[in-house]
């Protein structure tokens, strides 16, 4: 302590006050920098919404407080996450739209919150809400509440952008009665509504197990096709074939058939587990990149297919063959398709390269000359679930397309839903406009598909017409509509 004035001290006491002074200085600067580090990294820059920082002493404090309680509390981590549809507006669009639509999703969370609910802004496209004594019954009233809200179209100058989400929730204390438990938990549902595009997943002890089986089918995928010869995929996977009708002319429930085509539909005939469909592995194809040799097997499967086809009499009926966005990527693709195409002799224009519309748009410029080889080489393309992603119409009409599949999401509730006829409607007009085929998708109601036909769409899939079939089913099934003089009687 100074109690000495200064002309009593000697040179040495001086220049250790002095660099005292200094000392204490730079220790204050260097807390204020550190206040405003933490805030800085305390809250989102652009919601303002408290971030993952935060969230961690949030949850100890909620827990040591519901603890403290008598009776004892609980409370509600809820995990919400933006949809594939958000990083694809964030790679296409400016970046003022993708930050508006954080800004306006955090407001509208915000909207929901009773007094001691707490959003945090956790990552990019991640929100977490802590929500005490809410759960069961009141939770489902609440995700009743928010998600219709959370779903609404964010409106921009000129266009619209609807962002899906799905969420992930765990209980405490039944789910994990320690903040690192509960958090992986809570983690694990959402994890598991975004793979499987859940609205709403609760934690349970099974899902742990869901993750265990994604390693060990990711295991067994590596191995039947990664082992051997191209020509072993084909003990384990199989093609089913959909009936897809381009129709002229409805007659009560006979169908005028222009043409015939079928898709091409993957299934997996796994050792142990049996029958797998699509949904299940080919997501673990993607992430491995085993879709590039499986996508190559099965163009070269389509092409044998369409050359055996010409040969037995149904020369005119065409095949699709679904590309997942990975595949649609690799340089490598365009190159296989044309060797598959000479190799078998397969006329291209029965060929069609079906797309979905995330892999159209994700990166426009490359996607644009894939599709510049696709075109050269003959073959058809088509933009699969059509209306689910987010689709820049603008720029539609600059890839070479020749047909769009309305995703059966529209054509499911048609002859109920108000909204989803005014989408289809447009979806008709926009198809007549840019000159490409449409085809509606999950057609089961002989009522939507009259009304899709009434509307102007011309091609059809769906159980109404027949479900993927076995090879041999669907030749027996085209060889009768050639026999009936290009009929079918649903
Ligand atoms: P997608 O290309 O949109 O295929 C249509 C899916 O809808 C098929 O399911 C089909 O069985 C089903 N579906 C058809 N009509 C109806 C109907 O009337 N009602 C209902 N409820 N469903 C109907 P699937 O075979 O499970 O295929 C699911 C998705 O897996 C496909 O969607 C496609 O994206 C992907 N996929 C299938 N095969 C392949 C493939 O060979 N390669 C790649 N990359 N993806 C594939
Ligand atoms: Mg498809
Ligand atoms: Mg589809």
């Amino acid at each position: 302590m100074d109690v000495l004035p200064d002309m009593e001290q000697g040179p040495v006491e001086q220049g250790l006050r002095t660099e005292n002074e200094r000392l204490r200085r730079e220790n204050v600067a260097l807390e204020h920098r550190l206040s405003a580090i933490e805030k800085k990294i305390s809250y989102h820059p652009l919601t303002g919404l408290p971030s993952h920082f935060r969230l961690e002493l949030e949850i100890e404090d909620l827990i040591d407080e519901c603890r403290r309680r008598e009776p004892r509390g609980c409370f509600t981590i809820l995990i919400i996450q933006l949809g594939e549809n958000y990083s694809t507006v964030r790679k296409t669009l400016k970046v003022s739209v993708s930050e508006w639509i954080l800004y306006q999703t955090g407001c509208r969370i915000s909207g929901f919150l009773r007094e001691n609910d707490k959003v945090f802004h956790t990552r990019e496209n991640e929100f977490v809400l802590l929500l005490p004594g809410l759960k069961g019954e009141a939770l489902a009233s609440f995700l009743r509440g928010i998600l219709p809200r959370l779903a609404e179209p964010h409106i921009f100058a000129g266009f619209s952008v609807t962002i899906g989400v799905s969420t992930g929730a765990a209980y405490w204390p039944e789910h994990g009665d320690d903040r690192s438990r509960l958090m992986h938990h809570a983690d694990v549902a959402s994890g598991v509504a975004a793979e499987q595009k859940k609205a709403f997943v609760l934690f349970r002890p099974a899902l742990l197990q869901l993750a265990v089986e994604k390693i060990e089918l990711q295991n067994s995928i590596i191995k039947a096709i990664e082992a051997s010869a191209m020509e072993r995929i084909g003990e384990q996977f199989f093609l089913s074939f959909q009936p897809k009708l381009f129709v002229r002319a409805i007659e009560g429930q006979t169908l005028v058939v222009d043409r015939i085509e079928a898709e091409a539909l993957i299934r997996w005939r796994h050792p142990e587990k049996g029958l797998l469909m699509p949904a299940t592995f080919i997501p673990l194809a993607e992430e491995t990149g085993l879709i590039l040799p499986l996508g190559k097997w099965l163009l070269y499967q389509c092409a044998r297919r369409l050359a055996g086809w010409a040969k037995s009499g149904l020369e005119r009926v065409g095949l699709s063959v679904n590309l997942s966005a990975r595949q649609f990527r690799s340089e490598d693709t365009a190159t296989v398709l044309e060797s598959v195409l000479a190799r078998t002799g397969a006329r291209p224009d029965l060929l069609t390269i079906e797309l979905t519309e995330t892999s159209l748009f994700e990166d426009t410029t490359s996607a644009a000359s894939t599709l510049e080889r696709f075109a050269a080489l003959g073959v058809r393309v088509s933009v699969d679930d059509f209306g689910t992603g987010y689709s820049s119409l603008s720029h539609l009409h600059r890839f070479p397309l020749d047909e769009i599949k309305i995703d059966r999401l529209f054509v499911e509730n048609l002859t109920t839903n108000h909204q989803d006829r005014i989408i289809v409607r447009s979806l008709v007009s926009i198809a007549k406009g840019l000159d490409l085929e449409l085809v509606a998708e999950g057609v089961e109601d002989p009522k939507a598909l009259d009304m899709l036909f009434e509307m102007g769409c011309r091609g059809f899939q769906g159980y109404l017409i027949a479900k993927p079939l076995l090879i041999d089913d669907f030749t027996a099934f085209a060889e009768k509509i050639i026999k009936a003089d290009m009929r079918f009687t649903y």
